[in-house]
């Protein structure tokens, strides 16, 4: 499981955080996750809080955030202050955007999954420089601070492919949804969150998350 420093002041106090998806219920991996997270932050006498990531309705089961919430409270994983609902964030995650745009971070883009697909499955800037306007288009970071590698708190040095790194990636998707890496950057961001500790198969996309940072 990795375990990432995020770039942040360590004077503050330690925080953490378990952010599950209510997709379905708590299955035993992501019970692993909240327990190591719940136990690093207990063992630095931090905090440790709990985010819903209900940002993508159609992958939701109904039910699925309080059966979350009463599974962690079971096994005695108790969170501190409220819970966050990503659902609620709408208008931060809009500011941000705004702020993106403005500082000539953040484009829109046209192109379909198919097309780029078609073109290798790697997007590469064909819009890069069109000046698109927002309708019917998915918002992309100009990526002009591409991360290729990061330290891990457990597994040490994570390099990952250049193309990856260097993809002006999605933030916001041409449906209309919030994509997960902007909404867990402002949320980890705005929650004062100083390590995280998650699943392995979140350890690539971390290259995106801190060039976001
Ligand atoms: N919501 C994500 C998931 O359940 C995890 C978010 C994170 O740890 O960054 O896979
Ligand atoms: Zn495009």
């Amino acid at each position: 499981m990795p375990v990432n420093t995020l770039p942040s002041p360590q004077t503050r106090p330690y925080t953490g955080r378990f952010a599950p998806s209510p997709s379905g219920p708590l299955h035993f991996g992501s019970l692993i996750a909240a327990l190591g997270s719940f136990l690093q932050a207990r063992a630095q006498q931090g905090r440790w809080l709990v985010r819903i990531e209900d940002i993508d309705p159609p992958r939701e089961m109904a039910g699925a955030a309080s059966l979350i919430l009463q599974t962690l409270a079971a096994h005695g994983l108790e969170w501190d202050g409220e819970v966050m609902y990503q659902s609620k964030r709408h208008g931060r995650y809009d500011e941000i955007i705004r702020q993106l745009y403005q500082a000539g971070d953040l484009y829109w883009c046209r192109c379909t999954r198919r097309e780029i697909m078609a073109g290798g499955g790697l997007y590469r800037g064909h819009c890069r420089d069109l000046g698109l306007g927002a309708e019917g288009c998915a918002a992309r970071l100009r990526q002009h601070h591409p991360v290729y590698h990061f330290e891990d708190g457990l597994q040490g040095r994570i390099a990952v492919p250049a193309a990856l790194a260097e993809e002006d990636f999605i933030i916001r998707r041409r449906d209309g949804l919030y994509a997960y890496n902007l909404a867990v950057v402002v949320d980890d961001m705005d929650s004062g969150i100083t390590e995280i500790v998650r699943g392995a198969d979140l350890l690539e996309p971390t290259v995106r998350q801190v060039a976001l940072y």
